[in-house]
């Protein structure tokens, strides 16, 4: 079983949350000002790295707060959470 780590609550079974998609992804400060190339980048393009992504997470049948985690695509593996609003953590060793 596949545990994520909830900032406010601890470790729970992955099927506790729900997926939203990567992290760090800022709205436009003027929407009306992108031509339709630029909207939809920002809708629909999104890194896919193979390797560490920061994505969003809710803990939909726990808390229901959104956090976001660091996870190795690749591996699987939940390298860090933290709390949404706050700063990517630095994970070294050039990650
Ligand atoms: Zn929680």
């Amino acid at each position: 079983m596949l545990l994520v780590t909830c900032p406010h609550c601890g470790a729970r079974p992955e099927i506790e949350f729900r997926y939203g998609g990567e992290a760090h992804i800022a709205r436009p400060a003027d929407p009306s000002a992108l031509d339709d190339r630029q909207w939809a980048e920002f809708l629909y393009f999104r890194s896919n790295p193979k390797g560490v992504y920061a994505e969003r997470w809710n803990h939909a049948h726990g808390c229901g707060r959104w956090f976001n985690a660091l996870r190795d695509t690749a591996s699987d593996a939940f390298l860090a959470t933290y709390p949404a609003g706050q700063q990517r953590p630095d994970l070294g060793g050039g990650r």
